[in-house]
């Protein structure tokens, strides 16, 4: 997961740990979420993913 690997935060860790363990829902949540990165990186603006754009991340891995 070289996404995940970007958050450092206990919440991430936690939520690595639980896909390790192969949830099927969530794991399409970050297929879903790496895209959408993925997109976003293709904008006008030259600019990485800051610490917002990985709290959006993580709110929308979490969402239920
Ligand atoms: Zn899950």
């Amino acid at each position: 997961m070289f996404l995940l690997g970007t958050l450092s935060d206990e919440g991430s860790r936690e939520l690595r740990e639980h896909l390790n363990q192969g949830c099927e829902h969530c794991v399409a949540r970050v297929k879903e979420a790496a895209r959408t990165v993925y997109l976003l990186s293709l904008s006008a603006r030259p600019v990485s993913p800051g610490p917002k754009a990985k709290a959006d991340l993580l709110r929308l891995l979490l969402k239920k």
